[in-house]
């Protein structure tokens, strides 16, 4: 297995360009979304979706910003993506294998074994995979699965005029990003901080992960994501048992009476002073 890449998308340094989000509809051939206008944002997209597979997100702040003049409103800018989780649960649920996880350690899913059963959406503690309306079928983000493969980066970090989004060896990015959050904290930014950079949180370390500038919730991301199917094996036990159990009552119930009356020998229904057996025997010593 090659190495494991990633994403560290640095919001700290994010402009809201949307050239990520422009690169990657280009790159994958993505529709467009309907150019609907949000009337609350400068933000056309809205959220992640079948046809989003990077989402800025433009999060309006009055709070006074550090070091900056007094009463100046910050905007917080944050290029959202799958995760690509150590623990992905949409790979977990998919009953036909069309999300798999690759060399890279990224999480993939091909359109063409997909059959749009949908049961990967509800399980993605991210809200990140969607269904596309008109066939049915998930998409999400495939880190460029494409372009590694070929030698290249993810298209989104290629086209970022800030390296706001960063493409490299997971385990390199992770010491770079607690680095840029040591300097940002020791510069005033005392908020700073990581998202899903652990590989002891609840999805099992992201392979996409975040500094942001507040609480996740701020960024509409979970404050403490855990996998959906985590539960399944003890799950799968219990049926398990449950069904040994069922299965056991049904053959006691059936099979009990008669064992016992089988037990009783002749004086059973089957025995020889059965309804038969004295019949026969007045029939043949009547006559
Ligand atoms: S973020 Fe959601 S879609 Fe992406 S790998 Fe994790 S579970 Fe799957
Ligand atoms: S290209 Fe970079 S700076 Fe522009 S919106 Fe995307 S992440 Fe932000």
């Amino acid at each position: 297995m090659a190495e494991r890449t990633g994403f560290f998308t640095d919001t700290s340094v994010c402009i809201g360009c949307k050239a990520c989000e422009v690169a990657c509809k280009e790159w994958n051939q993505l529709p467009d979304d309907g150019f609907v206008f949000q009337a609350t944002s400068y933000d056309n997209t809205g959220m992640l979706g079948a046809s989003t597979w990077r989402h800025v997100a433009f999060i309006e702040q009055s709070r006074p910003v550090p070091g900056g003049d007094e009463g100046v409103e910050r905007w917080l800018m944050s290029s959202d993506v799958c995760k690509h989780c150590t623990h992905a649960a949409c790979l977990d649920v998919c009953p036909t294998g069309a999300l798999f996880r690759t060399e890279f350690d990224t999480v993939v899913v091909q359109p063409d074994i997909c059959n749009g059963c949908g049961y990967c959406v509800p399980a993605c503690p991210f809200g990140v995979i969607d269904r596309r309306e008109d066939d049915g079928r998930a998409w999400k983000c495939t880190m460029c699965y494409d372009r590694q493969r070929g030698g290249l980066e993810p298209a989104c970090a290629k086209a970022c005029p800030t390296d706001s989004i960063q493409f490299g060896p997971l385990d390199e990015l992770r010491e770079r990003a607690e680095e840029r959050v040591a300097r940002l904290r020791a510069d005033g930014h005392e908020e700073a901080r990581l998202y899903g950079e652990s590989p002891s949180d609840g999805v099992g370390g992201a392979g996409a992960f975040f500094l942001l500038l507040d609480e996740p919730e701020a960024y509409g991301l979970p404050p403490d994501p855990v996998v959906t199917t985590r539960d399944l094996p003890a799950m799968w036990r219990w049926a398990g048992a449950a069904a040994v159990s069922a299965v056991g009552a049904v053959a006691l119930a059936f099979l009990g009476p008669r064992g016992q009356r089988g037990s009783g020998g002749s004086r059973g229904w089957g025995g020889s002073r059965g309804p038969l057996g004295p019949l026969g025997s007045r029939a043949g010593g009547g006559r």
